[in-house]
């Protein structure tokens, strides 16, 4: 089994205000636990850049030529409270879109097995003409429109468990029956959507909110009894993974409560399904994760799932 890992420095020039918890330095955390001896045959790569007819897959075109026509040549502007933009921002978010799709045609053509691409800003909160929630594209749904459009896949899926809910993905394939969206989020949070009752025009989006401090096996049963049931039934033909890992309890902006081992168990699931529909195909897409020690523990459990690694947690239990 081998797995890639994509990844561009370009994603460290996107700058964001001081004291803004989407930083540069989650991706430099990231790529360090990813260096470690444990993580030696993953194969590495550069996330390539991505271009304006990929984004539209998604967006808006209207949305695109605007997001980089006020591109700044120095300094910050807001696109909202949250979410800013800085001269190295698009060229980072192309590397994202870039990266997701070029993961997917590794993963799709049958090179690897699956894949984990580690760049920032997020996605899952960007919808089809705005930005929101330090997102811009919609990586993930990039790349499952892209598999559809190149390998003719019918039924793809996007799985989410960031600790907040993909508003943007939801928003995008809300009335695609090709595409299943499943998210677990904490709820009430940002960005507000995300009730079980959204369950978009054909049945294809699968919301399954948690309350503060459920902790794992609240996250789990959600998976088992909600999420993984209704992901089996639909049968995609390829998974694509919003990973953010700010349902970890350290993490700042939530307080779910997961630990590493969440990450690995809810991995592992997905790849059984993978197996079962999508001859083992995922393609993983890094999201959230505001705490450093957090977000690299539940990377580096996120990963060696994907590259099948046994879990000592499991080999132990
Ligand atoms: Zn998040």
């Amino acid at each position: 089994m081998t797995t890639l890992l994509l990844t561009h420095a370009a994603c460290l020039d996107h700058a964001t205000p001081p004291g803004h918890p989407e930083r540069p330095d989650r991706l430099r955390a990231v790529a360090k636990v990813l260096g470690e001896d444990r993580f030696s045959s993953l194969v590495r790569g550069q996330a390539p850049a991505g271009t304006l007819d990929l984004v539209t897959l998604c967006h808006d075109e209207h949305y695109v030529s605007e997001i980089r026509r006020i591109a700044p040549a120095s300094g910050l502007i807001y696109l909202d409270g949250d979410t800013s933009m800085s001269p190295g921002t698009w060229e980072a978010v192309m590397r994202g879109v870039g990266g997701a799709v070029a993961a997917t045609d590794a993963v799709m053509s049958g090179a690897h097995n699956n894949a984990f691409v580690a760049v920032r800003p997020p996605g899952h909160h960007a919808e089809i003409n705005r930005p929101m929630g330090f997102c811009l594209f919609d990586n993930a749904a990039i790349a499952a429109r892209h598999a559809q459009r190149k390998y003719g896949i019918a039924r793809a899926a996007v799985v989410d468990f960031d600790v907040h809910h993909g508003n943007g993905t939801q928003d995008i394939f809300w009335a695609d029956k090709t595409v299943m969206y499943c998210s677990t989020h904490q709820m009430p949070l940002f960005p507000g959507t995300g009730a079980r009752s959204e369950r978009g025009e054909h049945d294809n989006i699968v919301n399954a909110p948690l309350a503060s401090e459920d902790g794992g096996a609240k996250f789990r049963a959600a998976f088992e009894n909600v999420i993984l049931p209704q992901l089996t039934a639909f049968s995609p033909e390829l998974i694509i993974v919003s990973a953010g890992f700010d349902a970890h309890y350290r993490d700042p902006l939530a307080s779910l409560n997961l630990k590493a081992e969440d990450f690995d168990w809810v991995t592992r699931k997905l790849m059984d399904v993978a197996d079962s529909t999508a001859g083992g195909r995922i393609v993983s897409v890094l999201e959230g994760g505001y705490d450093l020690q957090g977000l690299t523990e539940s990377v580096a459990a996120h990963v060696s799932a994907l590259m099948g690694a046994e879990s000592r947690l499991n080999a132990s239990a």
